[in-house]
């Protein structure tokens, strides 16, 4: 049987390109490798929030359902679960996709037990499946983690601890980590607080302005960085006023870390492996370079919106 439209992967981006092809009479289905609904948000680290409070991290259609502060990854992927549910989005897990290729007209996409089929495939397989760890010379003998496998701050009491990056991930696990550990945080540049009062809130919007300018053909407005990259969550704010959380230069090569652990909060790379060398698949998701937001739950829409357009009207079908 050959599909209207795959999409490989079913986290947030996967279940908004679903949502709107659903709606424009589409025939979808979804493959993803996990076991459960929720994407990455399964597999984040304990502690780990939105930045957004729960009325600024919304899908297309449904709300989602309020939380006092800011959601945990628990809330986050129940609302997925109940949206995927909501929506009657027909997802198979777990299927891991190895392979996208194109045959004629149609898109082959294989995975270890079977072979599906389809005429317009979407690429939702996020970052997460994708973490980079920059090189370094130099050797480090103690244990390498990366934020993705970073298991909460328990595994870390009482040792030393090396945390690099300069963004979000590096200043949470930092910052909770000097409450239990001797913590040296390495950071290329001086850290880039946004101003106290500033949350996902602002970020959306921005992005949105960003991302609808772009679209009208006009000039980027420029990223948020010019805000400061660090979004300052109540255990960041609290251990930086504190002086617990402070910046040392990055180091030139890993014979200058002494610590017992060394965590990499140092991003991801679009997950991609299984569409390499093949044209014509659309993505969405994965964050600037599909356009600004694309990579969160509240600016995914209109990217799967568009995406959606476009395999609706190739088949002589209307997103509504
Ligand atoms: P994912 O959630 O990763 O979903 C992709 C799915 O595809 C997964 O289930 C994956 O296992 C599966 N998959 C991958 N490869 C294959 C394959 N070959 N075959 C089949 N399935 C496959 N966003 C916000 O809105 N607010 C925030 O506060 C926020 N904080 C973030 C903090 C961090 C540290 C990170 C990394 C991201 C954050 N985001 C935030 C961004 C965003 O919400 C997440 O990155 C989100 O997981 C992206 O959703 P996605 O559907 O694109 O990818």
């Amino acid at each position: 049987m050959t599909h209207e439209a795959i999409i490989v992967g079913g986290g947030q981006s996967g279940l908004a390109t679903a949502y709107y092809l659903l709606r424009a009479g589409v025939d979808t289905l979804v493959l993803d490798d996990q076991p459960q609904a929720g994407g990455a948000w399964q597999h984040v680290w304990p502690s780990m929030t939105l930045f957004s409070t729960a009325e600024f991290s919304n899908l297309p259609g449904w709300p989602m359902p309020a939380y006092d502060g800011f959601p945990n990854a628990e809330h986050v992927v129940n609302y997925l679960s109940a949206y995927e549910q909501r929506y009657s989005i027909p997802v198979e897990r777990p299927v891991q996709v190895r392979r996208v290729s194109a045959e004629g007209q149609v898109f082959k996409i294989d995975s270890p037990n079977r072979s599906y089929a389809a005429q317009h495939v979407v690429g939702a397989t996020g970052t997460w499946s994708a973490p980079f760890i920059p090189t370094y010379p130099g050797t480090y003998s103690g244990t390498q983690w990366h934020a993705s496998t970073y298991p909460g701050i328990e595994s870390f009491r009482g040792s030393t601890v090396a945390v690099v990056g300069a963004a979000n991930s590096a200043a949470q696990i930092a910052a909770e980590l000097t409450a239990v550990a001797d913590v040296t945080w390495y950071t290329r540049h001086q850290p880039r607080w946004m101003p106290d009062d500033i949350d996902g809130r602002e970020l959306f919007r921005r992005n949105r302005l960003r991302a609808l300018a772009i679209q009208r053909g006009e000039a980027d407005p420029g990223a948020d960085s010019n805000l400061g990259d660090i979004v300052m969550l109540p255990e960041v704010l609290k251990a930086r006023n504190s002086g617990r959380l402070k910046a040392t230069p990055l180091f030139s090569s890993l014979d200058e870390v002494q610590a017992d652990h060394l965590i990499w909060c140092t991003g991801f790379r679009p997950a991609l492996k299984p569409f390499r060398g093949t044209e014509g698949i659309h993505y969405v998701g994965y964050g600037d370079w599909v356009g600004p937001g694309a990579a969160t739950i509240t600016g995914v829409g209109p990217y799967a919106k568009a995406a959606a357009r476009t395999i609706a009207e190739a088949l002589g079908k209307k997103v509504k």
